[in-house]
Protein backbone atom coordinates (compact mmCIF):
# COMPACT_ATOMS: atom_id res chain seq x y z
CA UNK A 1 0.00 0.00 0.00
CA UNK A 2 2.65 2.42 -0.72
CA UNK A 3 2.37 4.82 -3.41
CA UNK A 4 2.98 8.63 -3.29
CA UNK A 5 1.59 11.59 -4.79
CA UNK A 6 4.31 13.73 -4.95
CA UNK A 7 3.73 17.17 -6.48
CA UNK A 8 5.65 18.82 -9.52
CA UNK A 9 7.39 21.30 -7.07
CA UNK A 10 8.02 18.68 -4.03
CA UNK A 11 9.70 16.48 -7.09
CA UNK A 12 11.69 20.00 -8.09
CA UNK A 13 12.53 20.52 -4.85
CA UNK A 14 14.44 17.01 -4.29
CA UNK A 15 15.48 16.20 -8.03
CA UNK A 16 13.00 13.82 -8.85
CA UNK A 17 11.57 13.51 -12.72
CA UNK A 18 7.91 14.60 -13.20
CA UNK A 19 7.04 11.00 -14.33
CA UNK A 20 6.07 8.53 -13.44
CA UNK A 21 3.30 9.77 -11.99
CA UNK A 22 3.03 7.80 -8.84
CA UNK A 23 6.55 7.21 -6.79
CA UNK A 24 6.72 4.74 -3.66
CA UNK A 25 7.68 5.63 -0.14
CA UNK A 26 11.00 4.67 -1.09
CA UNK A 27 11.70 6.31 -4.37
CA UNK A 28 11.08 9.82 -2.09
CA UNK A 29 13.23 8.70 1.11
CA UNK A 30 16.21 7.77 -1.11
CA UNK A 31 16.44 11.70 -1.14
CA UNK A 32 16.07 12.25 2.46
CA UNK A 33 18.99 12.96 4.79
CA UNK A 34 19.71 9.36 6.15
CA UNK A 35 19.73 10.75 10.21
CA UNK A 36 16.03 12.36 9.16
CA UNK A 37 14.36 8.76 7.51
CA UNK A 38 13.45 7.57 10.60
CA UNK A 39 11.05 10.62 11.75
CA UNK A 40 9.62 11.02 8.35
CA UNK A 41 8.93 6.91 8.19
CA UNK A 42 7.36 6.83 11.27
CA UNK A 43 5.31 10.24 10.69
CA UNK A 44 4.27 8.35 7.11
CA UNK A 45 3.20 5.10 9.28
CA UNK A 46 1.06 7.60 11.42
CA UNK A 47 -0.59 9.41 8.61
CA UNK A 48 -1.26 5.45 6.80
CA UNK A 49 -2.61 3.76 9.72
CA UNK A 50 -4.02 6.83 12.03
CA UNK A 51 -4.85 8.96 9.44
CA UNK A 52 -2.67 12.14 11.26
CA UNK A 53 -1.50 14.53 9.08
CA UNK A 54 2.52 14.56 8.19
CA UNK A 55 3.92 17.50 9.38
CA UNK A 56 7.73 17.34 9.22
CA UNK A 57 10.60 19.51 8.65
CA UNK A 58 13.68 17.40 7.65
CA UNK A 59 16.80 17.26 5.08
CA UNK A 60 17.12 16.35 1.95
CA UNK A 61 20.04 15.82 0.20
CA UNK A 62 19.90 16.31 -3.81
CA UNK A 63 21.64 14.84 -6.57
CA UNK A 64 24.79 17.05 -6.75
CA UNK A 65 25.06 16.77 -3.15
CA UNK A 66 23.96 19.86 -1.06
CA UNK A 67 21.17 19.99 1.44
CA UNK A 68 18.16 21.71 1.34
CA UNK A 69 15.63 21.63 4.66
CA UNK A 70 12.07 20.70 3.44
CA UNK A 71 9.04 21.03 5.49
CA UNK A 72 7.62 18.05 3.92
CA UNK A 73 3.08 18.11 4.47
CA UNK A 74 1.02 14.91 3.86
CA UNK A 75 -2.34 13.49 4.35
CA UNK A 76 -4.31 10.23 3.20
CA UNK A 77 -4.98 9.83 -0.40
CA UNK A 78 -8.23 7.88 -0.86
CA UNK A 79 -9.62 6.24 -4.20
CA UNK A 80 -13.24 7.17 -5.62
CA UNK A 81 -14.84 4.75 -2.60
CA UNK A 82 -13.14 6.73 -0.02
CA UNK A 83 -10.40 4.18 0.60
CA UNK A 84 -7.33 5.11 2.15
CA UNK A 85 -5.07 4.21 -1.17
CA UNK A 86 -1.99 6.37 0.04
CA UNK A 87 -0.54 9.68 0.87
CA UNK A 88 -0.54 12.83 -1.11
CA UNK A 89 2.07 14.86 -0.29
CA UNK A 90 3.28 18.64 -1.10
CA UNK A 91 6.73 19.72 -0.01
CA UNK A 92 8.47 23.28 0.64
CA UNK A 93 11.79 24.11 0.74
CA UNK A 94 12.47 26.49 3.76
CA UNK A 95 16.59 26.08 4.01
CA UNK A 96 16.38 30.60 3.96
CA UNK A 97 13.62 30.29 6.82
CA UNK A 98 15.75 27.89 8.65
CA UNK A 99 18.99 30.14 8.69
CA UNK A 100 17.07 33.21 9.64
CA UNK A 101 15.44 30.85 12.80
CA UNK A 102 19.03 29.72 13.69
CA UNK A 103 20.26 33.21 13.69
CA UNK A 104 17.81 34.47 15.49
CA UNK A 105 18.35 31.83 18.27
CA UNK A 106 22.11 32.66 17.91
CA UNK A 107 21.27 35.96 18.74
CA UNK A 108 19.22 35.29 21.54
CA UNK A 109 22.02 33.66 23.41
CA UNK A 110 24.94 35.09 22.74
CA UNK A 111 26.40 38.37 22.48
CA UNK A 112 27.14 39.87 19.20
CA UNK A 113 30.36 42.58 20.34
CA UNK A 114 32.19 39.34 21.53
CA UNK A 115 30.68 36.35 20.48
CA UNK A 116 31.15 34.99 23.62
CA UNK A 117 27.40 33.09 25.01
CA UNK A 118 25.41 36.35 27.09
CA UNK A 119 23.06 36.07 30.55
CA UNK A 120 20.26 33.61 29.16
CA UNK A 121 22.63 31.15 27.66
CA UNK A 122 25.06 31.24 30.98
CA UNK A 123 21.89 30.73 33.18
CA UNK A 124 20.99 27.93 31.54
CA UNK A 125 24.50 25.95 31.30
CA UNK A 126 24.95 26.85 35.08
CA UNK A 127 21.29 25.19 35.76
CA UNK A 128 22.27 22.11 33.88
CA UNK A 129 25.30 21.78 35.16
CA UNK A 130 24.04 22.52 38.84
CA UNK A 131 21.99 19.98 38.36
CA UNK A 132 24.48 17.19 37.13
CA UNK A 133 26.78 18.34 40.16
CA UNK A 134 23.75 17.63 42.50
CA UNK A 135 24.02 14.05 40.40
CA UNK A 136 27.38 13.14 40.46
CA UNK A 137 28.01 15.43 43.76
CA UNK A 138 31.32 16.81 42.02
CA UNK A 139 31.66 20.96 42.75
CA UNK A 140 31.34 23.46 40.35
CA UNK A 141 32.24 27.00 40.65
CA UNK A 142 31.14 30.55 39.28
CA UNK A 143 33.43 33.24 38.41
CA UNK A 144 32.30 36.30 38.05
CA UNK A 145 34.57 39.17 36.79
CA UNK A 146 34.35 42.70 36.50
CA UNK A 147 36.96 45.38 34.42
CA UNK A 148 38.25 47.82 37.25
CA UNK A 149 37.33 51.64 35.99
CA UNK A 150 35.72 50.44 32.59
CA UNK A 151 34.33 53.65 32.32
CA UNK A 152 37.41 55.79 31.74
CA UNK A 153 38.62 53.73 28.93
CA UNK A 154 35.18 55.18 27.45
CA UNK A 155 35.44 58.15 28.26
CA UNK A 156 39.01 58.87 27.32
CA UNK A 157 39.09 56.78 23.89
CA UNK A 158 35.59 56.58 22.91
CA UNK A 159 33.24 53.76 22.65
CA UNK A 160 34.70 52.22 19.62
CA UNK A 161 38.17 51.38 21.37
CA UNK A 162 35.74 50.53 24.46
CA UNK A 163 34.05 47.77 22.18
CA UNK A 164 37.39 46.69 20.71
CA UNK A 165 38.83 46.28 24.64
CA UNK A 166 35.94 44.19 25.62
CA UNK A 167 36.32 41.69 22.18
CA UNK A 168 40.48 41.77 23.57
CA UNK A 169 39.53 41.10 26.79
CA UNK A 170 36.91 38.12 25.80
CA UNK A 171 39.92 36.99 23.74
CA UNK A 172 41.87 36.61 26.34
CA UNK A 173 39.85 35.07 28.37
CA UNK A 174 38.49 32.45 26.31
CA UNK A 175 42.21 31.56 25.55
CA UNK A 176 43.75 31.65 28.95
CA UNK A 177 40.79 29.30 30.62
CA UNK A 178 40.94 27.01 27.73
CA UNK A 179 45.30 26.40 28.08
CA UNK A 180 45.36 26.04 31.58
CA UNK A 181 45.93 22.76 32.95
CA UNK A 182 43.21 22.33 35.10
CA UNK A 183 40.72 23.34 32.44
CA UNK A 184 42.36 20.49 30.65
CA UNK A 185 41.49 17.90 32.63
CA UNK A 186 37.98 19.42 32.39
CA UNK A 187 35.63 17.05 30.67
CA UNK A 188 33.13 20.24 29.17
CA UNK A 189 34.94 22.96 28.01
CA UNK A 190 33.90 25.72 30.91
CA UNK A 191 31.19 28.07 29.73
CA UNK A 192 32.69 32.11 29.34
CA UNK A 193 30.06 34.62 28.83
CA UNK A 194 29.54 38.56 28.59
CA UNK A 195 27.06 39.32 31.32
CA UNK A 196 26.47 42.70 29.52
CA UNK A 197 29.04 45.68 29.68
CA UNK A 198 32.16 44.80 30.93
CA UNK A 199 31.05 41.75 33.14
CA UNK A 200 32.07 38.67 32.51
CA UNK A 201 31.29 34.74 33.85
CA UNK A 202 33.16 31.82 33.89
CA UNK A 203 31.86 28.10 34.59
CA UNK A 204 34.08 25.31 35.80
CA UNK A 205 32.38 22.18 36.25
CA UNK A 206 34.09 19.03 37.46
CA UNK A 207 36.16 21.18 40.23
CA UNK A 208 37.98 18.65 42.29
CA UNK A 209 39.41 21.35 44.60
CA UNK A 210 37.68 24.30 45.54
CA UNK A 211 41.72 25.35 45.75
CA UNK A 212 41.40 24.94 41.37
CA UNK A 213 38.79 28.68 41.47
CA UNK A 214 41.26 30.16 42.90
CA UNK A 215 44.60 29.61 40.41
CA UNK A 216 42.29 29.78 37.26
CA UNK A 217 40.95 33.36 38.71
CA UNK A 218 44.37 34.57 39.46
CA UNK A 219 44.97 33.58 36.27
CA UNK A 220 42.67 35.82 34.87
CA UNK A 221 43.83 38.33 36.98
CA UNK A 222 47.39 37.96 35.57
CA UNK A 223 46.22 37.37 31.73
CA UNK A 224 43.85 40.86 31.78
CA UNK A 225 47.00 42.53 33.26
CA UNK A 226 49.22 42.39 30.48
CA UNK A 227 49.33 45.50 28.40
CA UNK A 228 46.63 46.08 25.67
CA UNK A 229 46.90 47.92 22.39
CA UNK A 230 44.35 50.98 22.06
CA UNK A 231 44.43 53.58 19.40
CA UNK A 232 48.05 53.51 19.23
CA UNK A 233 48.40 53.68 23.14
CA UNK A 234 49.22 50.78 25.60
CA UNK A 235 46.57 50.54 28.06
CA UNK A 236 46.59 48.58 31.40
CA UNK A 237 43.53 47.57 33.22
CA UNK A 238 42.53 45.46 36.33
CA UNK A 239 39.70 43.30 37.01
CA UNK A 240 38.08 41.97 39.94
CA UNK A 241 36.91 38.60 40.37
CA UNK A 242 34.07 36.65 42.97
CA UNK A 243 34.06 33.57 43.32
CA UNK A 244 31.05 31.27 44.21
CA UNK A 245 31.17 27.25 44.90
CA UNK A 246 28.45 24.71 44.38
CA UNK A 247 27.41 23.25 47.09
CA UNK A 248 29.05 25.80 49.58
CA UNK A 249 27.70 29.28 48.45
CA UNK A 250 24.58 28.43 46.98
CA UNK A 251 22.16 25.47 45.84
CA UNK A 252 20.70 26.41 42.56
CA UNK A 253 22.03 28.69 39.84
CA UNK A 254 21.05 31.81 40.48
CA UNK A 255 21.74 31.65 43.79
CA UNK A 256 25.42 30.94 42.84
CA UNK A 257 25.62 33.81 40.01
CA UNK A 258 24.10 36.52 42.68
CA UNK A 259 26.60 35.08 45.36
CA UNK A 260 29.75 35.48 43.09
CA UNK A 261 28.25 39.00 41.90
CA UNK A 262 28.56 39.85 45.57
CA UNK A 263 32.16 38.33 46.16
CA UNK A 264 33.29 40.64 43.27
CA UNK A 265 31.91 43.58 44.70
CA UNK A 266 33.97 42.58 47.64
CA UNK A 267 37.03 42.65 45.63
CA UNK A 268 36.38 45.76 44.71
CA UNK A 269 36.33 47.25 48.03
CA UNK A 270 39.60 45.18 49.08
CA UNK A 271 41.20 47.32 46.71
CA UNK A 272 40.08 46.04 42.73
CA UNK A 273 42.40 43.87 41.43
CA UNK A 274 41.81 41.04 43.50
CA UNK A 275 39.33 37.64 43.30
CA UNK A 276 37.50 37.00 46.35
CA UNK A 277 35.32 33.55 47.44
CA UNK A 278 31.94 34.50 48.68
CA UNK A 279 32.65 32.04 51.98
CA UNK A 280 35.23 33.62 53.87
CA UNK A 281 36.93 30.69 55.02
CA UNK A 282 38.04 30.42 51.96
CA UNK A 283 39.60 33.88 51.38
CA UNK A 284 41.51 32.67 54.17
CA UNK A 285 43.08 29.88 52.75
CA UNK A 286 43.80 31.47 49.47
CA UNK A 287 45.14 34.92 51.40
CA UNK A 288 47.84 32.51 53.30
CA UNK A 289 48.72 30.94 49.96
CA UNK A 290 49.47 34.45 47.93
CA UNK A 291 51.05 35.51 50.75
CA UNK A 292 53.51 32.71 51.21
CA UNK A 293 53.92 32.61 47.00
CA UNK A 294 54.55 36.54 47.35
CA UNK A 295 57.12 35.74 50.18
CA UNK A 296 58.55 33.05 48.55
CA UNK A 297 58.84 34.59 44.98
CA UNK A 298 60.97 37.54 46.70
CA UNK A 299 63.03 35.05 48.50
CA UNK A 300 63.94 33.38 45.37
CA UNK A 301 64.96 36.81 43.87
CA UNK A 302 67.29 37.99 46.75
CA UNK A 303 68.98 34.28 47.50
CA UNK A 304 67.35 33.94 51.03
CA UNK A 305 67.13 30.49 50.17
CA UNK A 306 69.35 28.09 51.62
CA UNK A 307 69.90 24.36 51.54
CA UNK A 308 70.40 21.83 54.33
CA UNK A 309 72.65 18.22 53.68
CA UNK A 310 71.57 15.14 55.67
CA UNK A 311 73.43 12.26 55.51
CA UNK A 312 72.86 8.21 54.58
CA UNK A 313 74.72 6.12 56.34
CA UNK A 314 76.14 2.17 55.01
CA UNK A 315 78.08 -0.03 57.31
CA UNK A 316 76.19 -0.24 60.81
CA UNK A 317 76.92 4.03 60.54
CA UNK A 318 80.42 3.91 59.96
CA UNK A 319 80.47 5.28 56.54
CA UNK A 320 78.91 8.13 55.01
CA UNK A 321 77.20 6.37 51.87
CA UNK A 322 75.68 10.00 50.54
CA UNK A 323 74.48 13.28 51.41
CA UNK A 324 70.79 14.80 50.68
CA UNK A 325 70.10 18.00 50.00
CA UNK A 326 66.84 19.82 51.52
CA UNK A 327 65.55 22.93 50.58
CA UNK A 328 65.01 25.47 53.56
CA UNK A 329 63.43 28.60 53.73
CA UNK A 330 63.42 31.26 57.27
CA UNK A 331 61.21 34.23 56.27
CA UNK A 332 61.66 37.19 58.68
CA UNK A 333 57.43 36.70 59.69
CA UNK A 334 56.65 33.67 58.75
CA UNK A 335 59.99 32.00 60.52
CA UNK A 336 61.40 28.93 59.21
CA UNK A 337 58.90 27.43 57.09
CA UNK A 338 58.56 23.58 55.97
CA UNK A 339 59.56 22.31 52.68
CA UNK A 340 56.19 20.04 52.51
CA UNK A 341 54.67 23.62 52.88
CA UNK A 342 56.84 25.77 50.40
CA UNK A 343 57.63 23.31 47.59
CA UNK A 344 53.56 22.35 46.85
CA UNK A 345 53.04 25.94 46.21
CA UNK A 346 56.45 26.59 44.20
CA UNK A 347 55.15 23.43 42.19
CA UNK A 348 52.24 25.06 41.65
CA UNK A 349 53.19 28.81 40.69
CA UNK A 350 56.11 27.51 38.34
CA UNK A 351 58.40 28.99 40.88
CA UNK A 352 59.77 25.34 41.26
CA UNK A 353 61.58 25.55 38.06
CA UNK A 354 64.02 28.23 39.53
CA UNK A 355 64.07 26.54 43.03
CA UNK A 356 65.01 23.35 41.76
CA UNK A 357 68.01 25.20 39.43
CA UNK A 358 68.95 26.57 42.72
CA UNK A 359 69.14 23.74 44.97
CA UNK A 360 70.57 21.64 42.45
CA UNK A 361 73.72 24.26 41.26
CA UNK A 362 74.30 24.96 45.47
CA UNK A 363 74.75 21.11 45.85
CA UNK A 364 77.01 20.63 42.89
CA UNK A 365 78.85 23.29 43.93
CA UNK A 366 78.79 22.71 47.74
CA UNK A 367 79.94 18.65 46.53
CA UNK A 368 82.71 20.21 44.49
CA UNK A 369 83.99 21.82 47.53
CA UNK A 370 84.00 18.84 49.96
CA UNK A 371 85.72 17.00 47.16
CA UNK A 372 88.62 20.13 47.78
CA UNK A 373 88.17 19.38 51.31
CA UNK A 374 89.14 15.55 50.83
CA UNK A 375 85.78 14.29 52.28
CA UNK A 376 85.05 10.95 50.51
CA UNK A 377 82.95 10.86 47.63
CA UNK A 378 79.82 10.11 48.36
CA UNK A 379 77.22 11.67 45.76
CA UNK A 380 74.81 14.61 46.78
CA UNK A 381 71.65 13.60 46.09
CA UNK A 382 68.87 16.64 44.95
CA UNK A 383 64.94 16.12 44.95
CA UNK A 384 63.55 16.76 41.86
CA UNK A 385 59.77 17.36 41.29
CA UNK A 386 57.26 16.28 38.22
CA UNK A 387 56.63 20.04 37.16
CA UNK A 388 60.57 20.65 37.06
CA UNK A 389 60.12 17.30 34.55
CA UNK A 390 57.04 18.37 32.93
CA UNK A 391 58.61 22.05 31.74
CA UNK A 392 61.13 20.26 29.95
CA UNK A 393 64.73 20.80 29.58
CA UNK A 394 65.64 19.20 33.02
CA UNK A 395 68.57 17.05 31.27
CA UNK A 396 69.56 20.20 29.58
CA UNK A 397 69.72 21.98 33.18
CA UNK A 398 71.20 18.69 34.58
CA UNK A 399 73.83 19.18 31.97
CA UNK A 400 74.49 22.34 32.30
CA UNK A 401 74.54 22.82 35.74
CA UNK A 402 77.59 19.52 36.28
CA UNK A 403 79.25 21.62 33.19
CA UNK A 404 79.41 25.11 35.15
CA UNK A 405 80.81 23.40 38.07
CA UNK A 406 82.81 20.85 36.51
CA UNK A 407 81.18 18.17 39.09
CA UNK A 408 81.94 15.03 38.10
CA UNK A 409 78.07 13.06 36.81
CA UNK A 410 78.90 10.30 39.19
CA UNK A 411 79.27 12.48 41.96
CA UNK A 412 75.24 13.59 41.38
CA UNK A 413 72.09 11.25 42.48
CA UNK A 414 68.36 12.43 41.69
CA UNK A 415 65.50 11.61 43.66
CA UNK A 416 62.47 11.48 42.25
CA UNK A 417 59.33 10.06 44.29
CA UNK A 418 57.62 6.89 42.99
CA UNK A 419 53.98 8.59 42.60
CA UNK A 420 55.54 10.99 39.77
CA UNK A 421 57.34 8.07 37.82
CA UNK A 422 54.05 6.47 38.30
CA UNK A 423 51.44 9.56 37.00
CA UNK A 424 53.84 10.86 34.47
CA UNK A 425 55.89 8.14 33.02
CA UNK A 426 56.57 9.04 29.31
CA UNK A 427 58.03 12.13 30.18
CA UNK A 428 60.11 11.22 33.39
CA UNK A 429 61.19 7.40 32.27
CA UNK A 430 62.85 9.31 28.86
CA UNK A 431 64.44 12.20 30.74
CA UNK A 432 66.18 9.27 33.75
CA UNK A 433 67.26 7.38 30.78
CA UNK A 434 69.30 10.27 29.22
CA UNK A 435 70.54 11.32 32.55
CA UNK A 436 71.84 8.02 33.47
CA UNK A 437 73.20 7.57 30.35
CA UNK A 438 75.47 10.75 31.72
CA UNK A 439 76.46 9.13 34.77
CA UNK A 440 73.71 10.55 37.20
CA UNK A 441 71.97 8.48 39.53
CA UNK A 442 68.50 8.02 40.21
CA UNK A 443 66.63 6.88 43.50
CA UNK A 444 62.58 6.09 44.37
CA UNK A 445 62.12 8.12 47.17
CA UNK A 446 59.16 7.65 49.15
CA UNK A 447 58.90 4.17 47.70
CA UNK A 448 55.85 1.54 48.50
CA UNK A 449 53.50 4.83 49.16
CA UNK A 450 52.44 4.52 44.84
CA UNK A 451 51.72 0.85 44.58
CA UNK A 452 53.85 -0.07 41.92
CA UNK A 453 54.77 -3.66 41.33
CA UNK A 454 57.85 -5.46 41.11
CA UNK A 455 57.71 -6.21 37.55
CA UNK A 456 56.73 -2.42 36.87
CA UNK A 457 60.00 -1.39 38.98
CA UNK A 458 62.17 -3.58 37.01
CA UNK A 459 61.67 -1.61 33.93
CA UNK A 460 62.62 1.62 35.47
CA UNK A 461 65.53 3.50 35.00
CA UNK A 462 66.56 3.69 38.52
CA UNK A 463 69.79 2.68 41.01
CA UNK A 464 68.43 3.26 44.28
CA UNK A 465 64.96 2.92 46.36
CA UNK A 466 64.65 4.50 49.17
CA UNK A 467 61.36 3.14 51.49
CA UNK A 468 59.19 5.63 52.94
CA UNK A 469 59.50 7.13 56.68
CA UNK A 470 56.00 5.71 57.44
CA UNK A 471 56.81 2.56 56.96
CA UNK A 472 59.67 2.62 59.39
CA UNK A 473 57.98 4.19 61.86
CA UNK A 474 56.11 1.29 62.42
CA UNK A 475 58.25 -1.96 62.33
CA UNK A 476 59.10 -1.32 65.42
CA UNK A 477 56.00 -1.99 66.90
CA UNK A 478 53.66 -4.07 64.48
CA UNK A 479 54.71 -6.90 63.26
CA UNK A 480 52.45 -7.12 59.89
CA UNK A 481 54.60 -3.56 58.76
CA UNK A 482 57.78 -5.18 59.95
CA UNK A 483 57.27 -8.31 57.66
CA UNK A 484 56.08 -5.45 54.65
CA UNK A 485 59.15 -3.43 54.84
CA UNK A 486 61.08 -6.66 55.37
CA UNK A 487 59.91 -7.93 51.87
CA UNK A 488 60.44 -4.59 49.97
CA UNK A 489 63.89 -4.52 50.99
CA UNK A 490 64.39 -8.07 49.81
CA UNK A 491 62.38 -7.32 46.44
CA UNK A 492 65.25 -4.35 46.28
CA UNK A 493 67.80 -6.27 46.75
CA UNK A 494 66.59 -9.01 43.84
CA UNK A 495 66.53 -6.29 41.43
CA UNK A 496 69.90 -5.28 42.45
CA UNK A 497 68.73 -1.96 43.30
CA UNK A 498 70.76 -0.52 46.86
CA UNK A 499 68.22 0.23 48.96
CA UNK A 500 67.77 3.06 51.81
CA UNK A 501 65.20 3.54 54.50
CA UNK A 502 64.61 7.49 55.75
CA UNK A 503 63.46 8.42 58.82
CA UNK A 504 65.01 6.13 61.38
CA UNK A 505 64.85 7.17 64.81
CA UNK A 506 65.25 4.44 66.61
CA UNK A 507 67.89 1.88 67.37
CA UNK A 508 65.55 -0.95 67.17
CA UNK A 509 64.31 0.13 63.82
CA UNK A 510 68.18 0.61 63.04
CA UNK A 511 68.92 -3.31 63.97
CA UNK A 512 66.21 -4.55 61.94
CA UNK A 513 66.52 -2.78 59.12
CA UNK A 514 70.06 -4.00 59.32
CA UNK A 515 69.37 -7.67 59.74
CA UNK A 516 67.05 -6.97 56.42
CA UNK A 517 69.84 -6.24 54.53
CA UNK A 518 69.57 -2.43 54.12
CA UNK A 519 72.16 -0.97 52.65
CA UNK A 520 71.47 2.97 53.72
CA UNK A 521 70.02 3.77 56.55
CA UNK A 522 68.84 7.97 57.21
CA UNK A 523 67.20 9.55 60.01
CA UNK A 524 67.47 11.50 62.94
CA UNK A 525 68.82 8.55 64.95
CA UNK A 526 72.19 9.14 63.07
CA UNK A 527 71.97 12.93 61.68
CA UNK A 528 69.48 15.75 61.43
CA UNK A 529 69.47 17.89 58.02
CA UNK A 530 72.59 20.77 58.76
CA UNK A 531 73.82 23.37 57.03
CA UNK A 532 76.58 23.32 55.50
CA UNK A 533 79.15 24.05 57.83
CA UNK A 534 77.89 22.00 60.18
CA UNK A 535 77.65 18.81 58.09
CA UNK A 536 81.22 19.72 56.98
CA UNK A 537 82.11 19.96 60.89
CA UNK A 538 80.40 16.16 61.50
CA UNK A 539 81.75 14.43 58.40
CA UNK A 540 85.27 15.65 58.83
CA UNK A 541 84.71 14.47 62.35
CA UNK A 542 83.75 11.03 61.11
CA UNK A 543 86.15 10.84 58.54
CA UNK A 544 89.09 11.27 60.74
CA UNK A 545 89.95 14.89 58.53
CA UNK A 546 91.24 17.81 60.16
CA UNK A 547 89.63 21.35 58.55
CA UNK A 548 92.25 23.38 60.49
CA UNK A 549 93.66 23.81 56.95
CA UNK A 550 91.29 26.22 55.24
CA UNK A 551 90.77 25.17 51.67
CA UNK A 552 90.32 27.65 48.73
CA UNK A 553 86.34 28.73 49.26
CA UNK A 554 86.07 28.08 45.48
CA UNK A 555 82.34 27.52 44.63
CA UNK A 556 81.36 28.47 48.25
CA UNK A 557 78.99 31.24 48.71
CA UNK A 558 80.43 31.75 52.47
CA UNK A 559 83.43 31.17 53.92
CA UNK A 560 82.64 28.43 56.59
P1 LIG B 1 61.80 13.86 51.36
O1 LIG B 1 62.56 13.96 50.09
O2 LIG B 1 61.16 12.56 51.65
O3 LIG B 1 62.83 14.26 52.49
C1 LIG B 1 62.91 13.62 53.74
C2 LIG B 1 62.23 14.44 54.78
O4 LIG B 1 62.23 13.72 56.02
C3 LIG B 1 62.94 15.74 55.08
O5 LIG B 1 61.93 16.67 55.43
C4 LIG B 1 63.79 15.40 56.29
O6 LIG B 1 64.11 16.53 57.06
C5 LIG B 1 62.85 14.49 57.03
N1 LIG B 1 63.54 13.55 57.92
C6 LIG B 1 64.79 13.05 57.80
N2 LIG B 1 65.05 12.19 58.80
C7 LIG B 1 63.95 12.12 59.56
C8 LIG B 1 63.59 11.39 60.75
O7 LIG B 1 64.35 10.60 61.31
N3 LIG B 1 62.34 11.57 61.24
C9 LIG B 1 61.47 12.41 60.67
N4 LIG B 1 60.27 12.54 61.22
N5 LIG B 1 61.75 13.12 59.55
C10 LIG B 1 62.99 12.97 59.01
P2 LIG B 1 61.91 18.13 54.89
O8 LIG B 1 63.29 18.69 54.82
O9 LIG B 1 60.89 18.85 55.68
O10 LIG B 1 61.43 17.95 53.40
C11 LIG B 1 60.16 17.53 53.13
C12 LIG B 1 59.96 17.23 51.69
O11 LIG B 1 60.05 18.41 50.91
C13 LIG B 1 61.01 16.30 51.13
O12 LIG B 1 60.67 14.97 51.45
C14 LIG B 1 60.93 16.60 49.68
O13 LIG B 1 59.86 15.87 49.10
C15 LIG B 1 60.58 18.05 49.66
N6 LIG B 1 61.78 18.83 49.37
C16 LIG B 1 62.72 19.32 50.22
N7 LIG B 1 63.67 19.98 49.53
C17 LIG B 1 63.34 19.91 48.22
C18 LIG B 1 63.93 20.40 47.01
O14 LIG B 1 65.00 21.02 46.98
N8 LIG B 1 63.27 20.13 45.84
C19 LIG B 1 62.10 19.42 45.83
N9 LIG B 1 61.51 19.20 44.65
N10 LIG B 1 61.54 18.94 46.95
C20 LIG B 1 62.14 19.18 48.13
CA1 LIG C 1 64.09 12.83 49.19
CA1 LIG D 1 61.35 10.53 51.10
Amino acid sequence: SGTLEVSDELRAIVGLPRLPAELTLADFLARVHPDDVGILTSAAEACRNEGTPLHVDHRVVLPDGTERILQTQAQLARDADGRPCGLEGTGQDVTDRHRVEDQIRWLAYHDSLTGLGNRLLFRERLDFAVAEAVRSQVPLGVLFLDLDHFKRINDTFGHTQGDRLLQEVADRLVRSVRESDLVARLENPPAISRLGGDEFTVLLTNVADPGDLAKVARRLLEVLHRPFSLGGHEVVITASVGIAAWPSDGSDGEGLLRNADAAMYHAKERGRNNFQFYAASMNAVALERLILETKLRSALERGELEVHYQPKLAHGGERVAGVEALARWRDAELGQVSPTDFIPIAEETGLIGELGAFVLRRSCLDRMRWSELGLPPAPVSVNLSVQQFRAGGVVELVERTLAETGLDPRLLELEITESMLLRDEKVVVAALVALRGRGVQVAVDDFGTGYSSLAYLRTLPVDSLKIDRSFVQDIGERDDEAALTAAIVSMGRALRLRVVAEGVELEAQRLLLEGWGCDELQGYLFARPMPRAELERWWSERAGISLSAPPSPRGADRAP
